[in-house]
Order: structure tokens, then sequence, then C-alpha cells
């Protein structure tokens, strides 16, 4: 059964992943997923969860146990699911005596200098957002209720267990983070709002997207230098983007290719896509190093490896390796190497204030899906007291359930940033500063890509020297962002 099963669970994750490439590429109009989950129904059933999670279980089962129980609950939902992104999706709103699409106004917000027109926006956005939030309320239930039934105390216990979080433990290491980044968070935000002209007391998250679109950066971050910056860098560690054939990089601009970057691991290692369209700018540099963080991981994978390896396991693993490459751009001497930016001061404060935003964001956020998962009802106000808190500016309680994902995905994103400042300090032990212009780097990577997701961030923080997975270095590197 178990040959069977790897078989069929490689086909189905090919088969999603094409689609999902096709569709987001451009180069299919919808995307249709409900077909590939109903012909591999099998792989999800109630029986086979149950035999899995009662079953004594290695490494490798365990990673199994845990995809086929989330995919089982997502199978459960998932009609829910696409009606919910669909109304979304074709959801307009009128602005300007025109008709603009749900999706287009957030970037809107962030281009919107007038502060007045930007905050209708966003009214007009969540107002949209909350008309789905009872289905969204009804497909939460549906998989909290779903946990209890396979036999887990609660939704919260059954995503730690089967995908060994810790939650404890990260839990107080971000009350940690909020705690002691407090001082430094505060002072910024207000005077990088009075930048923009945004008193703190008026200030809403929609500001913030303003305050991160950075356009007066857009010139530092061309169009041009994009990709070429990009085979720099990996030439600094001794890859050769050009003639890595199972890395295709696409960069052609379809009009319904989706505008942020991607990454489509089809086949480990022999067939991932590398999906951009570029339009220059911060974002762009960054949603595309992230993204070639992860495809190197992919495409460096032991073709020999199990499935449960290479596609399963612990994917704050292949996070990690996507922040390491993200957050060049945070490094002063990556700027003056690859991008030859002078003076990058001022745009480095802004990026760097970004980092502790986001990690306030998501430490903020885990407190508050803990309880969203224990007690749905008054979560909105929760989700609003609690970011409001962390973040200082007010938080619209209707998105108290669209700004989640499910099984704690937050928590491995924590996880990898906690991993990622880790590594990248074990490289500049090992290979020096400049560490991404060293083949030594690249070689001491590639060793690692190699093993898929088969070890925790944990177990490859032990294997350079650290006491496992340790926040004190990412709070250092937030709390001292300001000094340099
Ligand atoms: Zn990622």
């Amino acid at each position: 059964m178990i040959q069977d099963f790897a078989q069929d669970a490689e086909a189905f994750h090919q088969e999603l992943y094409r689609e999902y490439y096709l569709a987001e590429a451009g180069l299919k109009k919808r995307l249709a997923i409900t077909p590939i989950y109903n012909r591999y129904a099998h792989l999800f059933n109630e029986p086979l969860v149950r035999a899995l999670l009662t079953s004594t279980r290695d490494r490798e089962d365990g990673y199994i146990t845990e995809w086929v129980t989330l995919e089982h609950l997502e199978n459960l939902v998932k009609a829910l699911t696409e009606r919910i992104s669909n109304a979304m999706r074709e959801a307009t709103v009128e602005w300007d005596g025109q008709q603009e699409a749900y999706h287009n106004l957030r970037p809107m917000m962030s281009n919107e200098r007038d502060l007045a027109r930007r905050h209708r926006l966003d009214e007009l956005e969540r107002a949209v957002t909350a008309s789905a939030n009872a289905e969204r309320a009804e497909r939460l239930r549906s998989l909290h209720s779903k946990a209890a039934h396979l036999g887990f105390d609660s939704y919260v216990t059954m995503c730690d267990e089967l995908r060994s979080l810790d939650l404890d433990r990260l839990t107080g290491q971000m009350r940690s983070l909020l705690e002691e980044t407090r001082d430094v968070f505060f002072p910024q935000l207000e005077e990088l709002l009075a930048k923009i002209e945004v008193a703190i007391q008026e200030a809403a998250t929609c500001d913030i997207l303003a305050l991160f679109r950075g356009s007066e950066f857009d010139a530092l971050f061309p169009e041009n230098m994009m990709m070429p910056a990009l085979s720099e860098t990996l030439a600094g560690m001794g890859i050769d983007l050009a003639r890595q054939g199972s890395l295709e990089v696409d960069t052609e601009p379809r009009p319904l290719k989706t505008p942020r970057a991607f990454c489509a691991p089809i086949r480990i290692p022999e067939e991932v896509k590398l999906v951009t369209k570029p339009t220059g700018g911060l974002e762009d540099y960054a949603s595309l190093l992230h993204e070639a963080g992860h495809a190197e991981h992919f495409v460096h994978v032991d073709a020999d490896l199990p499935l449960s390896f290479k596609r399963l396991g612990d994917n704050s693993v292949t996070e990690g390796y996507a922040f390491l490459f993200q957050y060049l751009l945070l490094n002063r001497r990556w700027l003056r190497r690859v991008l030859h930016l002078g003076d990058s001061a001022g745009y480095l404060r802004l990026a760097r204030f970004r980092k502790l935003w986001l990690l306030r964001r998501y430490a903020s956020k885990l407190l508050y899906e803990l309880q969203l998962h224990t007690e749905l009802d008054g979560a909105e106000h929760k989700y609003a007291r609690i970011l409001g808190d962390a973040l200082g500016v007010a938080i619209h309680a209707e998105n108290y359930l669209a700004d989640t994902d499910d099984a704690f995905y937050c928590a491995q994103y924590l996880r990898a940033w906690i991993f990622e400042v880790q590594l990248r300090r074990f490289l500049e032990e090992q290979f020096g500063v400049e560490w991404f212009a060293t083949r030594g780097a690249g070689e001491y990577l590639i060793s690692l890509w190699r093993r898929g997701q088969e070890h925790r961030v944990e177990e490859l923080a032990m294997d350079m020297g650290y006491d496992g997975l340790d926040s004190k270095y990412l709070i250092q590197e937030l709390v001292g962002f300001q000094d340099n």
C-alpha cells in the first residue's frame, strides 16, 4: 500500500503544482483544483487518516501523517474554500466612477497618497472581505469539529502535534520578542509615518502599506537589473543560473500572469518553475529573491529521496532558505557589491523597519490564532486588540478571518525567521561577512538543500552548533537595526 500511496501522492503533487503554475503564470484562464482532489480522494480518506494516526510512526510516516490529515481536513471544506476565493476574485467596488477589482484595492491603497482616499479604499475593501466572513467562520467550525472528531483535544493540539511546532515554546519566544522590541518599534513607527504625513493616532494598516511602498526608492531597484542581480548573486556562490536545466525562469509579461513572483516545484528536482512579472521596485526584488531561495532549494534536492523528505516535512526549512536570499536586500555589503548602491541608509532604515513590523505582526498573529482556534465567538475583538497592541495602529476587526492561514502557517514562518538569522550567522562565521560571494557558502548550502526537508530547522541549527532554535539572535538583530 505504501508504495502505491507514494506514487499516487507524487502524481497528485505534480498535477496540483502544474495546475497552479499554468493558472498563475497566465497560461490558462481558470484554476481547477477540485477535479485533481477528486481524482486522488483515496489519498486523504478517513480510514487511512485513522490508521496513520494510531500507528507508531518514524520520521517519514510522521510527515505523511501530517500531510494526509491536513489534506483530509482541507478536502472536507474545499467547496467553501473555492466559493470564498472565487467570490473575492470576482468582487468589484465602485471607485471614482469605475468598477475596480477587489484584488486591486491593496496596490491602490499603497499607491494612494491622500490619507482620506486611502482610508476610504480600505473601508470598501473591508466591506467585501466581511461579506464572506460567515462562510469563513463556517469553514473554520468544520475544521475545528473534524479535529475533535479525529480524537484530538483541539485544532490547536492537532496542528501542534502533527507539525511538531512546539507552540508553547514558540509562544514564549514571541512574547519576549514583542516585549524586547517594543521600545525600538514605537518611536520609529511614529517617525516614519510622519514622513508620509500620517499622525500615529489616525494610522491604520493601509497607511503602513503606503509607507512600505517606498516609491522614493524605485530608482534603486530598476526592472532591468533584477534578473542580472539574481544571476550575479548565484554566480558568487558558484551556481550558474543559465545552466540549471531543471529550473525554468519565466519572465514573460502575459496579461493573465499574477503580478507576484512564485515558485512551482512541479517535479523535484527535475522541473521547477520560477515565475516573475517584473515591473521593478523594491517589492519585486524581495519576492524574486524569496522565490529564488525556494527554487534553488528544490532543484538541488537529491532525486533519490522519498516523497516525504522531498515535498513534505518541515516547511520552515524551505522558508528559511527563501528568507536567506530575500534578506540580502537588508545586507549593506550585498547592496554595494551587487546593486552598486553607495548610500543606502534611507532605504535600509525603511526596509529594516519593515522586517521589525512583520515580525511583530506575525508574533501577535500567533498569540491571536491560539485564541481564535480555541474560541471562535468574539475572536474579531481579540484580533483587533492583540494585533493593535503590538502594532500601534488601528487594526480592523473585519479582517479577523481573512488574515489567517490554516494550521498555524504563521508559526512556520516564525520558525523560519528565527532559523534564517542563525543560518546567516553561521555562514558569516564560516565563510566571512561576504559569504554570499564565496563558493564555500554555495557548497555548504547545496549540501543542506540536497536533504530536502528531511531535518527540521531545530536539527539543522543544532548541526551548526546552536542549542536548537534560538530566538535571541533574531531579537538582537531587530533591536540592533537602529544602531547600524
Ligand atoms: Zn516562501
